[in-house]
């Protein structure tokens, strides 16, 4: 397989792994397919080795990861923040992964700052700003999970990654690519799929098991939300959804239940840039996406307190649901050039 990773990072990554026995492996805040899926797999490669690993999730996991083998024994730092505490006390070492700024571990990020062991971030999202003792980032990589099973390849423990892993690592990969329909032109990824398929993943079974588990809710929910709620603005080759807070609780809303609904609006011919806003209890929870070179991730930094990648970007609002939204459509004339000329 081709390297990309550069063999000093692999050396210093082999080498902590080797002086590493009680580890703690997290996620960032509302942690997804591709955050959960890479914390399960270095987990158990860890654990295949003999070491002691907690997985520490800031919040809880999304409905449709329930099946991952592993994923029960995840600790809530929301539901038993003393557990974490005391896990912290014990461990030698760190593994963030799926995030690059300790802010986006949300509750926990000042045991992340303070804690006193061996710090290793694992990312692909641009622009990273942890302090750490290691820190391997490629933003051109498809998902953690992609770029986690290539470590784990160039140091040399493919040998220690056993199903379970490969059935997470897959999830990252398929999650964060929208089904490889994006971020997934790479070669090198499907060499990896079929790794992973050497190793006794099920593909068909994994899609389903993420894809084909929705509630009656949840597709009603997608329904009345391209019935009712989505905007487009052709002239600004845009779409928004927005979804108050009733609305959720009128269609039973679970994690999860939203994913991939900010996507539905670039289906529209022509539209290039797509938000989705949802009302939480103290803010607004906004999803960004966006086809070519027009930039969510400086979108979301510059107006909406959050970041991500070029083409899927997070952030929020403290404005209350409908001045978000009239921020969002008077920030838009302001964009329009660059959004008609974007390819
Ligand atoms: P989503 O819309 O699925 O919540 O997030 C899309 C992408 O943006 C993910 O890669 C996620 O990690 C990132 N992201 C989401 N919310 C935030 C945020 O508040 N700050 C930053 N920096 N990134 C975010
Ligand atoms: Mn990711």
């Amino acid at each position: 397989m081709n390297s990309i990773i550069d063999p000093l990072l692999i050396t210093s990554f082999g080498k902590i792994i080797q002086d590493s026995r009680n580890i703690v492996v997290i996620p960032h805040v509302n942690p997804d397919g591709d955050a959960i899926g890479s914390c399960i797999a270095l987990s158990r490669i860890l654990n295949n080795m003999g070491k002691s690993v907690k997985i520490i999730i800031p919040n809880e996991f999304p409905e449709f990861l329930q099946w991952l083998e592993g994923i029960n024994e995840v600790i809530d730092f929301e539901k038993t923040p003393n557990e974490v505490y005391a896990i912290f006390q014990q461990a030698d070492t760190m593994f963030c992964l799926d995030f690059n700024d300790f802010e986006r571990s949300e509750g926990l990020k000042e045991l992340l700052s303070d804690f006193q062991g061996r710090k290793v971030v694992i990312d692909h999202h641009p622009g990273p700003v942890v302090k750490c003792d290691l820190l391997i980032s490629y933003p051109s990589v498809s998902s953690t999970g992609e770029l986690l099973f290539r470590i784990i390849d160039d140091v040399g423990l493919l040998d220690y990654l056993d199903k379970v892993a490969a059935d997470a690592i897959f999830t990252g990969m398929m999650t964060d690519t929208g089904n490889f329909s994006y971020n997934a032109s790479d070669p090198e990824t499907y060499h990896i799929i079929a790794k992973l398929l050497e190793k006794g993943i099920d593909k068909d079974l994994i899609h389903s098991n993420v894809y084909h588990t929705f509630s009656e809710d949840r597709w009603r929910l997608i329904g009345h939300s391209l019935k009712e709620k989505m905007v487009i603005l052709p002239q600004y080759r845009t779409g928004y959804i927005s979804l108050s807070k009733k609305e959720l609780e009128q269609f039973s809303f679970q994690p999860g239940d939203t994913e991939g609904l900010v996507n539905y609006p670039l289906m529209v011919k022509g539209i290039i840039f797509c938000v989705l806003f949802m009302e939480q209890d103290n803010q607004v929870k906004i999803s960004l996406r966006s086809k070519g070179y027009f930039s969510t991730n400086d979108f979301a930094r510059k107006h909406f307190n959050g970041g991500g990648h070029i083409n899927a970007s997070g952030g929020k609002s403290f404005l209350g649901l409908e001045e978000a939204i009239r921020k969002f459509e008077s920030l838009l004339p302001v964009y329009q050039e660059e959004l008609l000329n974007c390819f």
